[in-house]
């Protein structure tokens, strides 16, 4: 073995390291970032050593370089942008164009192999072979449909399930397409065109299966395909005989793959039910007109602030509205501001509150919320008997009463017990349904009460009024 071997296995170690610590810190808002530069770092290292393991083998010609700098110079810019501009409420759908690039460029170092190595007259071993069938067909999925997936996101789709005309039956038939070509190949029975067969049939088969998921369920497709894009990378990685891809893609693989099993557990929704599709309505889900309904009690800026600023504690329950109201640093100043009254306040954190995992503590913590004041829905259900206000504001299904019984779509499902604190107020912008699509029993409970405009208004009105309130 050459000393640039060496020095590029060692490097490789040290990413690989520096991955799993990553990951580690990841576990914790308070470390996250940290965890984040820390992996930056790890792979950072491990592209910068396989350029060097390049130009010592001498394979890439200079057009092949010219190529590496603009896909790397184009790359680059394109990701800063990106993570700079990008909303956080929009974070799900660059997850998932990212989630495609990956996917397709694990494809594509598959069909290259192929192309350049494989077939009766080549040398590609059968279990090389094998990987790249695996690389494609995965990737492949992973790409079209975490296409699909953040077009849905973004809402250049319908985020309501697409319910095609006999789709199981035409699902299988693709499914069988894709099964019986990689035997194809995988036996040299048939080369390019049992690849290319797979190629479409699979880009088929993503936008097929995404097509029929709900745009709530999404988020959840986003991680199953994230995890389908690391075991497709390393997959690619056997292919070129590469460990830093095995290592990385194994990581994302198993991640994405837990990460997909929390999410369906706390949405009390098995994974293949998300994934035959047809549930949910998307984010536009129902929406009541403003105003109360029967058995509904309302509440202005000027209550709700005198019951806040004398309570001896209030909880504070964010969800999804809040992120799409940008409202985190009014609910902050409010908090503030009950806090200088001598007001104890936490913030209950759902585990599936929002949409994404960990959406409100990233949220919270851009206000600079601190991270000791949000706590964990287990950690904080048992207080809500002791908090004279429990504060909802933009959460919906995270709250809904009907998750403890049986025969609701949230049947099962953990929720937040606000529905025990000594009054209830939800600010929200109408009795409208939240992605589950089902009217909320805590809105008809005698101790909540609605204040129904967008939280960002209302956190702001409910600081002016806390502000004038003196003594
Ligand atoms: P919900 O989707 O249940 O409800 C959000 C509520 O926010 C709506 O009822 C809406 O009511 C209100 N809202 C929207 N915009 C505003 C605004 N500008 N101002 C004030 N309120 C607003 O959110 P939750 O966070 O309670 O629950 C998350 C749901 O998403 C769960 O059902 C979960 O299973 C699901 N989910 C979560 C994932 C995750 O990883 N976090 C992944 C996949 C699904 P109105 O229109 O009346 O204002």
């Amino acid at each position: 073995m050459s000393a640039v071997d060496v020095v590029v296995r060692l490097v490789y170690l040290a990413a690989a390291t520096l991955f799993v610590i990553g990951l580690h810190l990841m576990n914790s808002p308070a470390t996250a970032r940290r965890g984040n530069v820390l992996s930056a770092v790890g792979m950072g290292a491990a592209v910068a050593v396989t350029l060097v393991l390049l130009l010592a083998a001498q394979t890439v010609t200079p057009a092949g370089w010219a190529v590496i700098a603009v896909g790397t110079l184009v790359g680059s810019a394109a990701g800063l942008y990106a993570a700079r501009r990008v909303a956080m409420t929009a974070m799900p759908q660059l997850v998932s164009l990212f989630n495609a690039v990956g996917g397709g460029a694990a494809a594509l170092i598959g069909i290259h192999d192929y192309l350049r190595f494989g077939g009766p007259d080549g040398d590609l071993t059968l279990l090389t072979t094998t990987a790249v069938t695996l690389d494609v067909i995965i990737g492949t999925v992973a790409f079209s449909g975490s296409l699909v997936a953040s077009a849905k996101l973004q809402g250049w789709m319908p985020g309501r399930p697409l319910l095609l005309p006999l789709r199981g039956a035409v699902n299988l038939v693709v499914a069988a397409v894709i099964a019986v070509a990689s035997v194809g190949l995988i036996a040299e029975l048939a080369g390019t065109p049992a690849l290319l067969l797979i190629v479409v049939a699979a880009l088929l088969l993503g936008v097929l299966v995404v097509l029929a998921i709900g745009g709530a369920d999404m988020p959840v497709v986003v991680s199953l395909l994230n995890s389908c894009t690391g075991v497709a990378v390393a997959m690619a990685g056997f292919v070129i005989g590469n460990s830093m891809l095995i290592i990385a893609g194994a990581l994302v693989g198993a991640s994405g793959g837990i990460l997909t099993k929390l999410m369906a557990d706390a949405m009390n929704r098995p994974i293949r039910a998300i994934l035959v599709g047809g549930y949910g309505t998307g984010d536009a889900a129902g929406a009541l007109p403003g105003g109360a309904g029967d058995g509904v009690r309302t509440i202005d800026a000027d209550d709700a602030a005198i019951r806040l600023a004398y309570a001896g504690r209030v909880i504070i329950v964010p969800g999804y509205g809040l992120a799409a109201a940008q409202a985190q640093h009014e609910l902050h100043e409010l908090a503030e501001l009950l806090e200088e009254r001598g007001v104890r306040v936490d913030y209950a954190i759902h585990p599936v509150a929002g949409r994404m995992p960990g959406h409100m503590n990233v949220l919270l913590a851009e206000a600079k919320v601190p991270y000791s004041q949000m706590r964990e829905m287990d950690e904080i259900n048992p207080e809500f008997p002791r908090a004279a206000v429990a504060l909802v504001v933009g959460a919906n299904d995270v709250t809904n009463p009907a998750a403890r019984r049986p025969g609701t779509p949230v049947s099962g499902m953990p929720i937040l017990d606000v529905d025990r604190a000594e009054t209830v107020i939800v600010v929200k912008r109408s009795l409208g349904h939240g992605y589950a699509g089902i009217d909320n029993e805590l809105y008809t409970d005698p101790r909540t009460r609605m204040y129904l405009a967008d939280a960002k208004t209302a956190l702001s009105e409910l600081g002016t009024a806390v502000k004038t309130l003196v003594g």
